[in-house]
């Protein structure tokens, strides 16, 4: 036994990273990985473990304080996870303790720390295996205990009462003990097993092009496939070879909760070798599903973002599905990414990547075309089932031949059609309030800025057009550049705006809309999506979060209000942003035998994203978009780190940042100071730095220094920075 631990501990105002040495009681098991307290000035704090020594600095001993607790009955972390911490605080700008933090569940944390549940069982004893009972009751107990202990609770549900094992017990036939139970989050499912299918000859191709690059150092593979080309059948059949070696397996789903068929696929697949990860489980669920990981008693482990983190000890191959998800950035300390947490894991256990989507990312697909990852495709559908026909309409056309309506009269016709036919329509919309873009709705011309080429934003306090890149102002124009027409103007309708027109203009709709502002209350999701599946409703409403995984067999049109939304975002990702919105909102229509069409109302009906996407063509879009970021050196083609200063008071914030600004020389490319898009979050206004270069590793260090530098000023005082290294956007 060791006699001193290593421990960093959660204190949030210490500069640097470092670890205390304490003493641990011979009371007390302490193992890398466990969460502690431990006495630091006058106070107690929590802390992990990193380490166990026997040695200490000479003289130092007897000021060593004694670790006063053990937090868990199992350690929460591994060392693979606590050396991934640190790994990740100098990859992320962060704290190793900011690491160690986000890699156990947050119910975890909950103070307390976590014991096994027990309960009482009762176990045969060898005279009770061989004794005959009389009574039926004390027969069907004997009968029950043959093939091992049995928990009372689980005896009395049979017809096995208390009485009956206490009579038993005196009879030595049955002895009590105490085991521990799992809290099981699957326990509700009551999932039937399920065969593997028979792959397709695409499928099997993929997966032995996984098995061929598994022997030696495997490269991580992007799997290309549309949506319903069987994906999720290539994963779970790559996780049963691994089962076949023992090795585990993660899978990451952008978001648990609306994923709950594909979690009920693994359980019908795996049974109890799944555990699922997620933030709805209760302290006490995590803690044994957490456990049971550890243990290495469930190989496959399923889960969003954080389930990267799971504590599997020999990992074979780690699963992203939809790769491409903005879901798998945390937009928090530590802003880390789990597709890069995944690759490095999988490094450090030479274990297999599979990265999965229907539109994958501009990083993915280039390190792909690079050869960094192997590129596997599946093109068609199962069965061939057709992708849905997407119609695009230009909305200056309908302006033109006098219809101001928000809906379009092909549209109009084809909600008419599906609601006469008894059928369901979704009406998807993209609204974000604060990208008020201005765009002409004669000739479709949006104000951009001359100089960075992404559009201006509408400033009504100064009625101003302003860059957020760069300090470009304009005055609102009265008339289009363009072509000269009145009708230039702020765009930004809501999906409140398109429900009450369609409970105006359509008397056979029966809407319901979800979006951040009807869906605040846990459950109410789950809610309106249930009544829209049981047909209460013939239209659904919405943002993007209807556009995720939904499967609705009866809806068979899909109308998009405008793709311009996301399109005009004041955002390099705009474009990329697009293509995947509308691919994925067109893989709604038409899952069933009816068939589906999708109609998509835009100004901009050339712009590639529009275009790509009518025609489900990924490699065009690509093409397309990646010759616009090489241009601008724009990611994959360039690294970006962010620095975002807050504060409630605007000229501290824009006095900080060029105080900032001025701590970088003139070696690295630096954008700004200016507002962000987003200037005033939650009363704090918000500016940004950002460093461009073509390697990540310079820009992290002068990042650092600045950081620190800039920590130690009077300036930072009011102002709080924050690190954001490749940022999914610059908003
Ligand atoms: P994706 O993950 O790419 O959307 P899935 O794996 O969910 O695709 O497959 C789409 C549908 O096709 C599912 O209903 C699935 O059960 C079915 N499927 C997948 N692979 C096969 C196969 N080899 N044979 C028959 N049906 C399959
Ligand atoms: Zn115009
Ligand atoms: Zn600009």
């Amino acid at each position: 036994m060791s006699k001193y631990a290593e421990i960093i501990v959660k204190i949030h105002n210490l500069k640097e990273d470092r670890a205390f040495t304490y003493r641990i009681p011979p009371s007390l098991s302490v193992e890398p990985g466990s969460r502690v307290l431990v006495p630091f000035g006058s106070r107690t704090v929590p802390g992990y473990c990193i380490a166990l020594t026997d040695k200490t600095a000479p003289g130092v001993e007897q000021q060593l304080k004694d670790i006063l607790a053990v937090l868990d009955e199992q350690p929460v972390l591994t060392p693979e996870l606590i050396s991934l911490a640190f790994w990740g605080a100098k990859r992320y700008l962060c704290s190793v303790i900011d690491f160690l933090e986000a890699m156990v569940p947050a119910t975890l944390k909950a103070a307390g720390g976590h014991k096994a549940k027990t309960a009482k069982y009762a176990e045969l004893t060898k005279a009770g295996a061989s004794a005959g009972a009389r009574g039926s009751k004390q027969q069907l107990a004997l009968q029950l205990l043959k093939s091992g202990p049995v928990s009372l609770t689980d005896l009395e549900k049979r017809g096995v009462s208390r009485d009956t094992v206490r009579t038993l017990e005196k009879k030595g036939w049955v002895r009590l003990i105490v085991l521990p139970v799992r809290r099981d989050p699957l326990a509700g499912l009551s999932a039937v097993r399920e065969a593997p299918l028979q792959l397709t000859p695409a499928q099997q191709e993929v997966l032995a092009q996984l098995a061929r690059s598994s022997e030696g150092r495997p490269k991580p593979m992007l799997l290309y496939g549309v949506t319903g080309s069987g994906k999720t059948e290539v994963y779970l059949q790559a996780i049963a070879c691994m089962l076949q070696k023992k090795l585990g397996s993660i899978v990451l789903v952008p978001e648990i909760a609306l994923t709950p068929q594909m979690t009920e696929r693994f359980v019908a697949r795996f049974g109890s070798s799944v555990a699922v990860l997620h933030s709805r489980l209760s302290a006490g669920e995590r803690y044994d599903e957490w456990c049971r990981v550890a243990r290495g008693e469930a190989l496959v482990v399923i889960g969003a973002r954080s389930a990267v983190f799971a504590p599997v000890r020999k990992l074979g191959l780690l699963i992203l599905d939809e790769e491409h998800e903005i879901t798998y950035k945390q937009e928090e300390v530590p802003r880390y990414h789990a597709r890069d947490i995944a690759l490095r894991r999988a490094e450090m256990h030479g274990a297999a990547v599979i990265l999965g989507s229907a539109t994958p990312s501009l990083e993915s697909y280039t390190k792909a075309l690079r050869g960094e990852y192997l590129l596997a495709k599946l093109p068609r559908r199962i069965a061939d089932r057709p992708l849905p026909p997407v119609e695009i309409v230009d909305m200056r056309e309908e302006l033109k031949s006098g219809n101001k309506s928000i809906f379009s009269r092909t549209l109009q016709a084809a909600l008419r059609d599906t609601l006469a036919a008894g059928r369901q329509a979704i009406i998807f919309l993209n609204r974000r309030g604060y990208a008020t873009f201005v765009l002409c709705r004669t000739c479709g011309h949006v104000m951009r800025c001359p100089a960075c080429n992404v559009s201006l934003k509408f400033h009504s306090t100064s009625a101003m057009l302003c860059c957020h890149y760069c300090d470009h102002q304009e005055p609102y124009p009265a008339v289009c550049p363009a072509c000269g027409s009145r009708y230039i103007r702020h765009f930004g309708a809501g999906t409140q705006k398109v429900e009450e027109e369609l409970r105006r203009h359509f008397p056979a709709a029966r809407p319901l809309r979800l979006d951040a502002d009807t869906a605040v209350r846990k459950g109410v999701y789950q809610k309106i999506l249930a009544c829209f599946r049981r047909g209460e409703a013939n239209v659904l409403v919405g943002t993007q979060m209807i556009a995720k995984g939904l499967d609705f067999p009866k809806v068979t049109l899909v109308g998009v209000v405008t793709a311009d939304t996301a399109l005009n975002l004041p955002d390099f990702r705009a474009g990329e942003r697009t293509f995947q919105m509308l691919t994925q909102v067109a893989g709604r229509a038409g899952r069933g035998a009816a068939g589906g069409r999708v109609v998509i109302q835009t100004y901009t009906p050339e712009h590639y994203a529009v275009t790509a996407a009518r025609e489900h063509d990924f490699e065009t879009f690509y093409r397309e978009e990646s010759a616009r970021r090489k241009e601008f050196g724009y990611p994959p083609f360039g690294c970006l780190v962010r620095l975002l200063l807050s504060g409630g008071a605007e000229e501290d914030v824009a006095k900080a940042a060029s105080l900032l600004a001025g701590f970088f020389g003139p070696e690295i490319e630096l954008w700004g100071p200016s507002p962000c898009p987003l200037e005033k979050v939650r009363g704090r206004y918000r500016w940004q730095l950002v460093l461009r270069g073509n390697e990540l590793e310079p820009l992290l260090i002068l990042a650092r220094e600045a950081a620190d530098r800039f920590r130690q000023c009077a300036a930072a005082a009011n102002v709080r920075l924050s690190l954001d290294v490749e940022p999914l956007h610059l908003l």
